[in-house]
């Protein structure tokens, strides 16, 4: 399936199209292994294109800005598998720890990844931000306890900010990406209390994506089995006839 993710209605234009993950034999050439940036990178290079279809290099790819990335793997995500997933949580609170499961419909995280400028007004001054990308997410994650002022000044374009910042960069860039520190609002469904999920879409959809080719090499495996068809003939079978076939070969083992 093709999925056109545009990042506004009626932006089809300056939008992506995603194909579904695990349809060519390269698919399945993706490192889940490896770092998860790394990962998503060629996953992305290999199943997105831009609005007319046309391929991305990896390398504009890893420069993308973290929302557009994750914009991206949403796209490929719901080419793979539809919209909707489950995830699983517990609850938190003392004396229950029920495991629960909450719905997700994955065309409700499409937000507009396009705003490459983020105004913080401090006092009366604006400082200018740029998205950040995943090298600034590298450098943060390397200095763990740096001041929020150390980790946005990666970001400052222009003149250096004034002091006291911090939080007001944090709140803006928060607003700018909602998706970032994504919390999840349920109740449990066995003692009834509110819970609070935290849900890392990028880990949440690449596990998803790294199940799906897992299971689809299983496929091949099965089908390979039984009719010695080339990998890459059956991985570009479309699912209605890899279903069949697979529900022949389970029949005749039967
Ligand atoms: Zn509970």
């Amino acid at each position: 399936m093709r999925v056109a993710w545009p990042p506004a209605p009626g932006a089809e234009a300056e939008g992506m199209i995603a194909r579904a993950f695990g349809t060519r034999a390269a698919d399945l050439d993706v490192d889940f292994a490896a770092p998860l940036g790394a990962a998503m990178t060629a996953l992305l290079a290999a199943c997105l294109g831009d609005a007319a279809g046309a391929p991305v290099p990896a390398a504009e790819i890893a420069r993308w800005t973290v929302k557009r990335r994750r914009q991206g793997l949403l796209a490929v995500d719901v080419a793979t598998g539809g919209p909707e997933r489950t995830m699983t949580a517990r609850c938190p609170h003392e004396g229950c720890g029920a495991v629960m499961e909450l719905g997700l419909d994955l065309d409700r995280f499409r937000a507009d990844w396009r705003t490459e400028d983020i105004a913080v007004g401090v006092g009366g001054d604006v400082v200018r931000l740029r998205p950040p990308r995943p090298d600034d997410l590298h450098a943060w994650a390397a200095a763990r306890d740096a001041a929020p002022e150390a980790l946005a000044a990666r970001l400052v374009v222009g003149p250096p900010p004034p002091a006291d910042w911090g939080a007001a960069a944090e709140a803006a860039l928060a607003e700018d990406d909602g998706l970032a520190g994504l919390e999840l609002d349920t109740a449990c469904p066995d003692c009834g209390r509110p819970v609070r999920v935290p849900l890392a879409l990028e880990s949440f959809l690449m596990a998803d994506l790294a199940r799906s080719a897992a299971a689809r090499l299983d496929e091949v495996h099965v089908i390979a089995g039984a009719y010695h068809w080339p990998e890459a003939d059956i991985l570009a079978l479309p699912a209605a006839r890899r279903r069949h076939y697979l529900a022949r070969i389970a029949e005749a083992r039967a």
